[in-house]
């Protein structure tokens, strides 16, 4: 694999390119060996070229965003890691509407929603991904998802053109999107919100934030909720209900704040998080009959 044209392109169009580097403190979880070449980027425009040179030269990519929803392994991942910065958020608002650049965060963008007096997406405050990522994977909370939201966004398909796409088009289900079935990498995205009043809109995210600080293990690395909500029941119920509350392998942890979380307590491996998610579905499908699925993707 021939990553000298990479670090050339980046060279060229002022992206971040390193090799080798280590993943852990790219995700939330901490977790995650080295990457043969790991780009940042801050724009469309760099995000398009870097795709497209991995594309054709055949060296396998892996989109980045803020890496809140991924479990990595130790031994990291082949190629190149595309991630998106977050440091150009690239907002603008046009009456209800608000575009922003894919890496902007969750959070800068429900801030710009604030700001604007826009309401609907206050469910996402305090969810610490990318808004590229929050689409990927139709992210939600406390009755709200990302479906409810987004009007249409901008993608690289797989032939490398650059298109729009309209949210029918989306199939945005529980945590599930055609994103997550096809090569495609979101550029930009675009909501829809209302008019509200602000003082209600903050007071509703603070509301929701301080659920989160009261009921979530925040303190410790983690990808959220672990796994998916199964149908007619609750993953953190069903997990205490069998007693696995505070499971810990070697570094990983069932949080004993909230059961649904598997923590990074300090030094926890791949290994270690998979041996407490292998053994909280074991045990939950023998006790309870409920077959868990995991909500983090894992990347081995
Ligand atoms: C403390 C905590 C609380 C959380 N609470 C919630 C919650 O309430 N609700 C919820 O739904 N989730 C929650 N999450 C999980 C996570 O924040 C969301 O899933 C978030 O949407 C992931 O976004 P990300 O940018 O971090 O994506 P990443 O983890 O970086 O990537 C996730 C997937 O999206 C893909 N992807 C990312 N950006 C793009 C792009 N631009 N184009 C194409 N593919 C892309 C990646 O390739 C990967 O497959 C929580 C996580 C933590 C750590």
């Amino acid at each position: 694999m021939d990553l000298s044209q990479i670090e050339e392109m980046c060279r060229e169009n002022g992206s971040f390119c390193e090799f080798n580097h280590i993943l852990a403190p790219n995700t939330s979880m901490k977790i995650g060996g080295p990457c043969d070449a790991f780009v940042k980027v801050t724009n469309e425009k760099a995000l398009l070229e870097v795709v497209k040179l991995c594309r054709s030269e055949n060296i396998p990519h892996f989109i980045l965003g803020k890496g809140s929803n991924l479990l990595i392994s130790g031994k990291g991942l082949r190629g190149c890691v595309i991630a998106l910065s977050s440091e150009e958020p690239n907002i603008t608002v046009n009456g209800g509407e608000i575009t922003a650049w894919a890496g902007a965060t969750l959070h800068s963008v429900c801030l710009a929603a604030l700001n604007n007096s826009l309401t609907g997406l206050e469910f996402a405050y305090g969810i610490p991904g990318s808004l590229g990522g929050a689409l990927f994977m139709n992210a939600g909370a406390y009755g709200g998802e990302i479906k409810d939201v987004v009007r249409s966004c901008r993608y690289i398909d797989e032939k490398g053109e650059l298109r729009e796409m309209s949210a029918e088009d989306m199939q945005l289900s529980y945590r599930s999107s055609v994103f997550s079935c096809r090569n495609y990498v979101i550029t930009s995205v675009t909501l829809e919100l209302t008019t509200g009043d602000s003082a209600a809109i903050k007071a509703r995210m603070e509301e929701l934030m301080q659920r989160r600080r009261d009921k979530q293990p925040l303190e410790f690395p983690s990808c959220g909720s672990t796994f998916k909500r199964p149908e007619g029941y609750f993953a953190a119920a069903l997990i205490e209900e069998c007693g696995l509350k505070g499971y810990t392998v070697g570094g990983a942890q069932v949080s004993s704040k909230h059961s649904g979380f598997v923590i990074n307590r300090g030094g926890a491996t791949f290994e270690d998080v998979m041996a407490v998610v292998d053994e909280v579905k074991r045990v939950v499908l023998e006790k309870k009959g409920v077959q868990l699925e995991c909500e983090m993707l894992i990347l081995k």
